[in-house]
């Protein structure tokens, strides 16, 4: 499932490719593609230029020449495609794009073979999408305020496996790097967030930072091979795991083998010797 590190790869190879082009056709292509809260069919935005596309958390957007935007969420396995003549073309197309600058003509393609995944034509609120109002800012938001974050998880009574996933305080960490943080940590996945001194909070926060940022440096990671980026690219940070389906593995630190338990629902990775409980 796409996290942080793996929508913020496709989000900047869709800056380098649609960005200046005109939305002259759009085609949904399944019946679930588009959010049922969005205001209209996706086709209200033919004829929209893109302007920009920004992203929080998991979430992306393109902004357009006038006040709405077309949100997209990519949920289990969706993709950003160009159709190309040298590639074969993409099994799952939910939505069809054509686009074009001047002369230059693109066909995009909202590929997602789960069907997870969603587009919705909204408007801005406060800055991002309606959609987006109940998402907490990412840690690489320039708004991002870590005092305020390590304080908004100290409150809580969550295991902070849990708390990492909830994307109301701080957005974008999903299993993945939840896993890979609390490692980098030495927290066990399920101390409460109210056990947690401060400093300990803002290790785990400044550890999520760092793994997304080298996940980005490599495309992110490809680890259920259903992520790729706009060029049909696999990321290569799986080969960085330290935690995460290394169960039975020797930990990188120390050598003892990583354990996996389930945490709230969720397979949770961690080596028993660096992160104890107490
Ligand atoms: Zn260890």
């Amino acid at each position: 499932m796409p996290e942080l590190p793996e929508v913020e790869t496709v989000r900047r190879g869709l800056s380098q490719l649609v960005v200046g082009y005109r939305i002259n056709a759009v085609q949904e292509l399944h019946p679930r593609v588009r959010k049922s809260s969005s205001l209209s069919p996706i086709s209200a935005i033919e004829g929209a230029r893109i302007t920009g596309v920004n992203r929080r958390g998991k979430y992306l957007w393109f902004e357009l020449d006038r006040p709405q935007v077309l949100a997209a969420h990519l949920g289990m396995s969706g993709q950003f495609l160009f159709q190309l003549k040298d590639r074969p073309p993409a099994k799952h197309v939910r939505a069809l794009f054509q686009i074009s600058k001047g002369p230059l003509k693109k066909e995009l393609v909202f590929n997602d073979q789960r069907t997870f995944g969603w587009l919705s034509v909204e408007e801005l609120d406060d800055g991002a999408p309606t959609s987006v109002a109940g998402i907490g800012l990412d840690p690489f938001d320039p708004l991002f305020g870590k005092n305020v974050t390590v304080k908004n998880y100290a409150r809580r009574h969550l295991k902070i496996k849990t708390a990492l996933l909830s994307q109301g305080i701080m957005s974008g960490v999903g299993n993945i790097y939840a896993d890979e943080a609390l490692w980098r940590a030495k927290v066990h996945p399920e101390v409460l967030t109210s056990d947690l001194s401060v400093k300990k909070i803002e290790l785990v926060i400044d550890s999520a930072i760092a793994v997304m940022g080298e996940a980005i440096l490599q495309g992110g990671t490809s680890f259920d091979d259903l992520y790729i980026d706009v060029n049909g690219e696999s990321g290569f940070f799986e080969q960085s795991l330290a935690a995460y389906g290394q169960t039975d593995r020797p930990c990188p630190r120390c050598g003892s083998l990583i354990k996996r338990i389930v945490v709230g629902g969720r397979s949770s990775h961690y080596c028993p010797r660096c992160q104890r409980t107490r």
